[in-house]
């Protein structure tokens, strides 16, 4: 680690990847290959978690696609040096702020979307002139080999390296002297890097999870509000960090919403959830028992099925749920859904307020003040009206959590601002000197009283 970590340092210190048209060229360069190997990633995917191509291509490669596109329309401007207004009190200067690469990052990246969540941070840390070492996910191992492979044997070591392995891996690399780390996974390990970033004092990022909700009230389209639930809680079979973690639905509504979920779940992958080629497995045997031991029989609306030889678990709806059960203590992160009811909107965001902030909040409504509402008085990462998980799709909009979810941000312009240190300087004239400011001060206090009123 000490030898990777130091031939980064080496690069960087070459000042290559100050030059714009290096960093241009290195992003295009990982498009091409993501675009050569489009299959090859495909079947990794398949062989990790049974993710269908659809959904590898608009969650995992368009994005990446997407996101590139954008940086390399907008670096040349992000990536000047701005003049800001000089002050009086500096006069004679002039004053700018030139964005600087922050030197070796450290992209510490889950399973869930193991490709794009891997290189989405790492397409920002590029784009801002940092060199780069990725550490993908053991627990999806065919991507993560696939990605080393890919990137190390075509980029430079010194600039972008994938160093494959677990927890211990990560430790070793975390004792190195690195200038950024940005971390993607679960809050509980996010804790644990951010232990390590203190002893050193590296920033960093911390994009963390959360269990997010999706509020419908009385006033919702009904149907759209099943269709749009039910496939940001299902795609990637619930494995989304941003998936609507529950459902709170007004009571008169109730019944009817889980009908209708019910119904699209059918719509989406059949009668069997287990022979359709649109939904995918859960990771691995542990997460497997996780999720299977949170549904509770009596509480089964639909769904329940699973089968621990293939790691499936249906499409789950429970019903009768309070916050005191087991599916509601922890994140979900699997297909499983709880929908709860409530009479009064007030006392539910009085109820979300005392809970832990989430990454991702979406309220079904046409009202317009229930919608105010919601949003000035609940704090949440980001989220939609209307709608679910979508808001990841534009470069636009930042993305990251807050409190327990995480902080800093990144997707488009964040990304860049995220790798970037912003380095102020003030270049003074020689021309002039005034001395009032230099011992000693013996009659220049008055003066100084009388100069600030002006300034
Ligand atoms: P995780 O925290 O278990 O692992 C993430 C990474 O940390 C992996 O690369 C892993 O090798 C490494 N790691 C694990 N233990 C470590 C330790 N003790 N020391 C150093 N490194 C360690 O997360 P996960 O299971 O891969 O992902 C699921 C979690 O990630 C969920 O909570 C989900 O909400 C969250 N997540 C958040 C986002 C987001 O953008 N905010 C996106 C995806 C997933």
């Amino acid at each position: 680690m000490e030898d990777i970590v130091q031939k980064q340092k080496q690069f960087f210190n070459t000042g290559k990847t100050l030059d714009i048209s290096f960093r241009k060229e290195q992003l295009r360069k990982l498009k091409n290959i993501l675009k050569e190997h489009e299959n090859e990633i495909y079947e990794v995917l398949d062989q990790d978690f049974q993710k269908p191509p659809f959904e590898s291509h608009a969650t995992e490669l368009f994005v990446l696609y997407q996101e590139i596109d954008h940086l390399l329309s907008n670096i040349d401007g992000w990536a000047k040096t701005k003049k800001v207004k000089s002050s009086l009190i500096n006069f004679p200067s002039k004053s700018y702020i030139k964005p600087q690469p922050y030197g070796v990052a450290l992209v510490i990246a889950p399973w869930n979307y193991p490709v794009q969540l891997a290189l989405n941070p790492v397409l920002g840390a590029i784009a801002a002139g940092n060199t780069v070492i990725l550490k993908p996910s053991e627990n999806a191992p065919h991507t993560s080999e696939l990605l080393a492979k890919l990137i190390n044997s075509n980029f430079d070591p010194g600039f972008f390296k994938v160093v494959e392995g677990d927890a211990e891996t990560t430790q070793a690399l975390l004792s190195e002297p690195l200038d950024y780390i940005f971390f993607t996974g679960s809050t509980h390990v996010g804790k644990i890097i951010m232990k390590s970033a203190a002893e050193q004092l590296t920033p960093l990022t911390l994009e963390l999870g959360g269990k997010s909700p999706a509020i419908v009230d009385q006033s919702a389209d009904l149907s759209l509000a099943a269709k749009r639930i039910t496939w940001g809680k299902f795609i990637n079979a619930g494995q989304t960090c941003v998936s609507p973690d529950y459902v709170y639905v007004h009571t008169s509504v109730h019944s009817e919403l889980c009908h209708l979920i019910q119904k699209e779940i059918r719509s989406f992958y059949g009668d069997d959830p287990k022979q359709s080629d649109y939904y995918a497995r859960i990771i691995n045997d542990k997460h497997f028992d996780r999720l299977a031991n949170l549904i509770t029989s009596e509480n089964i609306f639909y769904g329940g099925d699973t089968d621990p030889g293939t790691r499936y678990i249906e499409p789950t709806i429970m019903t009768e749920i309070t916050w005191d059960d087991p599916v509601m203590q922890e994140e979900i992160f699997g297909p499983i859904l709880p929908i709860l009811s409530f009479d009064d909107l007030d006392k539910i965001i009085s109820i979300l307020q005392n809970k832990s902030k989430p990454l991702a909040l979406y309220l079904f409504s046409t009202d317009n003040s229930n919608q105010k509402k919601v949003f000035r008085n609940l704090q949440f990462g980001g989220g939609c009206i209307n709608d679910t998980v979508a808001h990841l799709g534009n470069t636009n909009l930042p993305f990251g959590g807050i409190g327990n979810s995480g902080f800093g941000l990144y997707h488009g312009k964040t990304s860049f601002d995220t790798f970037t240190h912003p380095k102020s300087i003030m270049k003074k004239s020689n021309w002039l000197d005034i001395p009032l400011r230099y011992p000693p001060y013996k009659g220049k206090l008055k003066w100084l009283k009388k100069l600030t009123k002006f300034l």
